[in-house]
């Protein structure tokens, strides 16, 4: 345990002088952040990956509607989701809570047959209230669009909102790719003339495979390995990953890895994946576009946030994963922009910081003093250069792994207790498994994880318990 504190302080130590360092040396450092009653605009493009971002990175070329919108603002390169499913990382995203406090919560509270989430359960959750409900109450008008099944209203993410529509949920089916942003770029339309101000949460989940959902009337990538199946006139399906008997599916689970491909056939099927999920993207791109359009043709911008980040990534058969849900990179680093009205040149953050730091963040910007509990840390200082980021642990949870990040050294748990160690700093892609070169790493970090484990379970329940009409319904 002394072992374990010492080379904690000592990590604090050089974190911080990093960091100051870093600050001095900074580029660019806008001074005031505020920003009064703005408007706050929340693009959550589901399952968009950092990588693939131009903008982050400029190594793609995927989304030169994203890149040009958000080139003059504070962009985040390095940033983790609480999970690497939407079901967690979304609540904890929009409550600025720990995922593995999220997780237990949701574990003794939700059930995955409609009604989804017990309304019963309403007055617990207001003990962790959303962005929504913090700013409806602050005056806002409120406007929730939601394109997914574990979010929204089934989730209980809906309190807070003045108006929500939905769609690809539990009871309003249809997938019509590109909708939901089209809605919003509607309300947009509307609420932009507005002088009071709004919230807009867009929740996009066009970058969903398995299959994706493309439209007719696009050029399209051509292989022999890839069917395009008629939803209607209007609409493709596109079909192209293999299970292990060799038919095409759709139907992997989230943790599933491809073990019965072979090497090449791996990365064949890899580089089909990335293809097809850039063509996707470069489609959500363009339909955002529109939206960007229709705020740069108001005169609201100078007095609004517009703020894009995803839930979660996706496999792409990285690690083997053709899916979503696992602590590997690939789900966990997402993409985090904030064009903000004071912003007129690029900031770029390349140190680590976490998704549900967006929220305290928020509430920092817009003056906003945050009563409750979170864990996500408000960035306004940092980004501003008044004060380093605090030195701190990165953590997040799936229903097969977790993982726990110190710097850049990051662990990842399996739920069959096997444990892989990987240095991001030089192995992104998470490569090459340290666990046997540094067994002692591997078990400091595996007991940092089980001990927040166990104290966010014990939040979590004297939560649970605290609810006395929820106490009362388990006797
Ligand atoms: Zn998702």
């Amino acid at each position: 345990m002394k072992r374990i504190s010492i080379s904690l302080c000592l990590y604090i130590l050089c974190v911080c002088s990093a960091v100051a360092q870093a600050n001095k040396l900074g580029t660019h450092i806008a001074d005031d952040l505020t920003c009064l009653r703005c408007n706050v605009i929340f693009l959550d493009i589901d399952l968009l990956r950092a990588d693939f971002v131009g903008a982050v990175n400029g190594t793609q070329n995927n989304t030169p509607k994203i890149n040009d919108f958000f080139g003059q603002s504070i962009r985040f390169g390095d940033v983790s989701a609480a999970s690497g499913v939407t079901a967690i990382s979304n609540t904890a995203t929009l409550t600025g809570r720990d995922g593995f406090f999220t997780y237990s919560l949701l574990k003794r509270t939700y059930v995955d047959t409609p009604p989804q989430m017990p309304h019963k359960f309403e007055r617990l959750y207001s003990a962790t209230p959303t962005v929504a409900e913090i700013l409806k109450k602050s005056g806002y008008r409120t406007v929730n669009v939601n394109h997914g099944y574990y979010a929204g209203k089934q989730m209980l993410l809906n309190r807070g909102f003045d108006t929500y529509w939905g769609t690809g949920e539990v009871d309003s089916a249809t997938n019509i790719p590109g909708h939901a942003i089209q809605k919003a770029t509607e309300y947009l339309k509307v609420l932009s003339k507005s002088n009071d101000p709004y919230f807009l949460l867009l929740r996009s989940e066009d970058l969903r495979g398995l299959p994706y959902r493309y439209p007719a009337s696009r050029g399209k990538y051509e292989d022999p390995r890839v069917e395009y199946r008629k939803v209607d006139n209007t609409h493709f399906d596109i079909i192209y990953q293999l299970r292990s008997d060799g038919k095409p599916t759709v139907d992997f689970p989230h943790y599933a890895r491809a073990d019965w491909l072979n090497k090449s056939q791996l990365s064949e099927y890899e580089q089909l994946s990335k293809k097809l999920y850039a063509q996707q993207l470069r489609y959500v791109d363009e339909e955002l576009g529109n939206l960007f359009e229709i705020l740069e043709g108001s005169n609201s911008l100078d007095r609004t946030l517009v703020i894009l980040y995803s839930n979660h990534g996706d496999g792409l058969y990285d690690n083997r994963i053709p899916n979503h849900g696992v602590s590997y990179q690939s789900c966990i680093s997402v993409p985090l922009m904030i064009r903000h009205p004071n912003v007129r040149s690029p900031i770029l953050i390349d140190s680590a910081v976490a998704l549900i730091d967006l929220v305290p963040t928020v509430y920092q910007m817009l003056g906003i003093e945050f009563q409750h509990a979170s864990e996500g840390v408000g960035l306004v200082d940092y980004i501003a250069g008044r004060s380093p980021l605090p030195a701190r642990l990165f953590f997040g949870v799936d229903r097969e792994s977790q993982y726990v990040r110190r710097g850049y050294m990051k662990l990842i748990a399996w739920a069959d207790r096997s444990l892989e160690l990987y240095n991001l700093a030089n192995d992104p892609g998470e490569q090459n498994n340290l666990t046997e070169s540094q067994p002692n790493l591997a078990a400091e970090l595996e007991e940092l994880l089980s001990e927040h484990e166990l104290s966010s379970l014990d939040q979590a329940l004297k939560l649970i318990l605290s609810d006395k009409r929820l106490g009362a319904s388990t006797q």
